[in-house]
């Protein structure tokens, strides 16, 4: 088996009604109980994106077990639902907040569940959550402008290290969606990882500004997560990759 880590990818986590679609935005608390008290039990390591981050580069061995928790869009529910159980177990966990729609609605979702404050995102931060940033507007940076992708991913670290008052190193691409050139501008911006939605196993040969990760959606049982996890490790389309990775020649 390939050793590596899986980033897992949440985006809300409470009690919803069955669904049909956009599955993969949503968990079931009850089952995301689950996941974590199996993490738990069965001596997973879970790691921050700064550890995640050391072991792509090779600074650190990848543990065995290796996961990383990650939060899409910094939804009240991840406070009320999520943040709790994370607790319990002692879990790093990084919510990727949109720098511009702080203690707004999440208009592109159909039925616009609201983001966290700025109040409530100091206080979990006080509490030892982890935060990224995930643009300013949520919008699809692949294709855009070169001035528009500048102001979305730059625009972003620096609201956000404005907000919490100290670095934000790690970013996650709205939809996934990147190109070489929103890559590039990450790179150039000063962020440290950034996260798309290929699913993989990260890897010490990923690009840390193109880590893959797993969405563990609705539909998803505790086997179903493992499965992922451990089996399914192929990724859907060939990631991205500056030359080298980024790293110096
Ligand atoms: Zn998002």
């Amino acid at each position: 088996m390939t050793h590596g880590i899986n980033i897992l990818m949440y985006h809300q986590v409470g009690h919803f009604a069955p669904m049909r679609e956009h599955r993969a935005s949503y968990c079931r608390v009850d089952r995301f109980a689950a996941q974590m008290a199996w993490l738990h039990r069965f001596g997973y390591r879970v790691l921050s994106m700064d550890e995640v981050v050391a072991c792509i580069a090779g600074q650190a061995p990848i543990p065995p077990r290796a996961v990383a928790l990650t939060f899409d869009d910094g939804y009240q529910n991840f406070h009320d639902e999520a943040w709790p159980i994370l607790r319990r177990y002692g879990f790093p966990a990084i919510v990727y907040l949109v720098a511009g729609l702080v203690g707004k609605r999440a208009d592109w979702v159909h039925d616009r569940p609201p983001l966290m404050p700025v109040e409530r995102i100091r206080a979990l931060r006080r509490e030892g959550c982890h935060f990224g940033g995930h643009s300013t507007s949520h919008v699809k940076l692949a294709g855009l402008p070169a001035e528009r992708v500048r102001a979305e991913v730059a625009g972003c670290k620096a609201a956000l290290e404005d907000l919490l008052g100290e670095r934000v190193d790690h970013y996650c691409y709205p939809y996934g969606s990147h190109d070489l050139a929103s890559v590039e501008a990450a790179a150039e911006a000063g962020w440290r990882s950034a996260t798309t939605c290929a699913r993989a196993l990260a890897t010490v040969a990923d690009d840390p500004l193109t880590l893959p990760r797993k969405a563990v959606a609705y539909g998803d049982s505790l086997v179903g997560v493992l499965w992922k996890m451990h089996l399914k490790n192929t990724p859907k389309a060939p990631p991205i990759r500056r030359p080298g990775n980024g790293l110096p020649a």
